[in-house]
């Protein structure tokens, strides 16, 4: 079975951006993880703080995680 799991950004512009996070939880096989990122891109100086940064592919301004409803 394979586990998706979305998170959505938008930029100060108002563009939007998604990260899909498909990942293998089978207990029995391999590993894996897949990231498809749309409508942005990872920020290439990641610095040793929490997590990861996004820019806006359109503005190139820094993504905000939107306030998601469940789901
Ligand atoms: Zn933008």
């Amino acid at each position: 079975m394979t586990m998706r799991t979305y998170r959505h950004f938008v930029c100060p512009n108002g563009h939007r951006g998604e990260e899909k996070t498909s990942e293998n939880d089978q207990p029995y096989s391999k590993h894996w993880e897949q990231v498809t990122l749309t409508g942005m891109r990872a920020a290439t100086s990641i610095q040793n703080g929490e997590g990861e940064r996004f820019v806006c592919l359109q503005c190139g301004a820094d993504m905000i995680p939107a306030a998601s409803s469940s789901g």
